[in-house]
């Protein structure tokens, strides 16, 4: 029988990865809900093909745009918060969730209390709302799958078993397109150079996250969230080949390392046919071509977010929220050529050490609360990045 799909953000990186696979396997996958936010041409050329049920623009202020561009599709649009809602609403077999950003985690929330099987790319929503999220999880039945590469290694290392018995987990990262980098380069990235990564395809958000290596500090909350870790048993190990994807320390001595080429579309399969494996056609890997893997401590001076993050994770409750906010602000300042590469760390830094004591003492109360807590926290820290960063360019 054929399994309904809903794609959030389907006009980003993930979703043409997603979209590909529905297309390699017509027979078993069709798509009943797609959403975007503002790239309406793409949406609309999207309906057309896939003819979903319902199609949401998430951009409600481009409304009557995506009404003209979807005035030949005939199932329901809706718009905006609202429309998320009713993305999450719509009873599909499995949700994929490729929003960028902390917008991802309303939605999030919403398929998980729907109980539903979640396809989890975002990473964003974990950093910020992990401990709700995998309790609500848990109570609501609802199933995250890790699309992130490292952490669909873990979690197929795991193969159902429990963490427990694991010793610790190692996360690989490429090191991103500055690895060899001197520090006094750093300064005079552009944001043209930081989007092109070596190994992966992504959207601009994530290649800057992976080029300032923020993109492993958040990596590494999600799997303390994920596979419910404690910080002093995570670790990252540059990779730069970007063959092995995780590795997983067993308390008798036994590694085991997941292997793969860098292709989203293999991580993401196995979501979307878990508990089977879909049978695919992709490259093989060919170990011997691949030649020499090596293997490198990260340099958490020179690549100071993965530190910052770190430092996020041990201190939990908002500090997590305070780095995200930040860092999606000086991300976004650094893409639009107001700040510099170098000065994304400066401005999490200066976020993070300027939160409150109420910030510092942590979430309290029942959920609902917890997520007030975080929403506001994100707006303020919004906020105070925006004046950051104002302050710099005054300078
Ligand atoms: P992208 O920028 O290519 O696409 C983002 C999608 O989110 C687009 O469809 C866009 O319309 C939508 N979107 C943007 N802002 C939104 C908002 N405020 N509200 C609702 N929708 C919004 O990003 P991507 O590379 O596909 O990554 C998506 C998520 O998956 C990110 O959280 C990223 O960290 C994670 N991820 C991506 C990759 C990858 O290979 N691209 C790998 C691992 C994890
Ligand atoms: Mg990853």
């Amino acid at each position: 029988m054929q399994q309904s799909l809903a794609i959030f953000g389907v006009t980003g990186s993930i979703g043409d990865n997603t979209l590909d696979l529905v297309d390699s396997h017509s027979e078993r996958f069709r798509v009943s809900v797609l959403t975007a936010h503002d790239n309406i041409a793409k949406l609309a050329a999207l309906a057309e093909k896939y003819r979903p049920e319902l199609v949401v623009v998430s951009n409600a202020a481009m409304a009557d745009a995506a009404r003209d561009a979807l005035s030949g599709f005939s199932g329901d649009i809706a718009f905006g918060e609202a429309g998320l809602a009713a993305a999450a609403d719509y009873p599909v077999d499995i949700a994929v969730m490729a929003i960028v950003g902390f917008a991802a985690l309303a939605p999030t929330l919403a398929l998980i209390e729907a109980g539903r099987h979640i396809a989890l790319a975002n990473k964003e929503c974990l950093v910020v709302a992990g401990d709700v999220m995998m309790q609500r999880a848990h109570q609501c039945g609802a199933l995250l799958l890790p699309v992130d590469s490292e952490h669909n290694a873990i979690f197929q290392l795991l193969d159902g078993r429990d963490a427990e018995q694991l010793d610790r987990v190692v996360l690989t990262a490429s090191g991103g397109p500055f690895l060899d980098f001197e520090a006094a380069a750093l300064v005079d990235v552009s944001p043209e150079m930081a989007k092109k990564h070596p190994n992966w395809d992504m959207g601009a958000k994530i290649s800057v996250d992976s080029a300032t290596m923020m993109n492993k500090g958040l990596e590494l909350i999600e799997a303390h969230h994920l596979f419910g870790l404690s910080p002093e048993r995570l670790d990252v190990l540059v990779h730069p080949q970007s063959i092995v994807h995780g590795l997983a320390y067993f308390a008798d001595g036994s590694v085991l390392a997941h292997k793969a080429n860098a292709d989203m579309r293999i991580p993401l399969s196995y979501c979307l046919a878990y508990p089977e494996r879909l049978p695919q056609n992709p490259a093989p890997l060919d170990l011997v071509q691949a030649g020499r893997l090596d293997f490198l401590p990260p340099d958490r001076v020179r690549f100071r977010c993965l530190a910052l993050a770190e430092a996020a994770m041990r201190a939990g409750g908002l500090m997590p929220t305070i780095l995200n906010g930040a860092n999606e602000v000086a991300v976004e300042a650094f893409l639009g050529g107001h700040i510099g590469f170098t000065e994304i760390a400066d401005c999490v830094e200066m976020a993070m050490e300027a939160a409150s004591h109420d910030e510092e003492a942590g979430l309290t109360g029942d959920f609902r609360a917890v997520l007030t807590q975080i929403t506001a926290c994100d707006s303020r820290t919004r906020e105070k990045t925006g004046q950051i960063i104002a302050g710099k360019q005054r300078k």
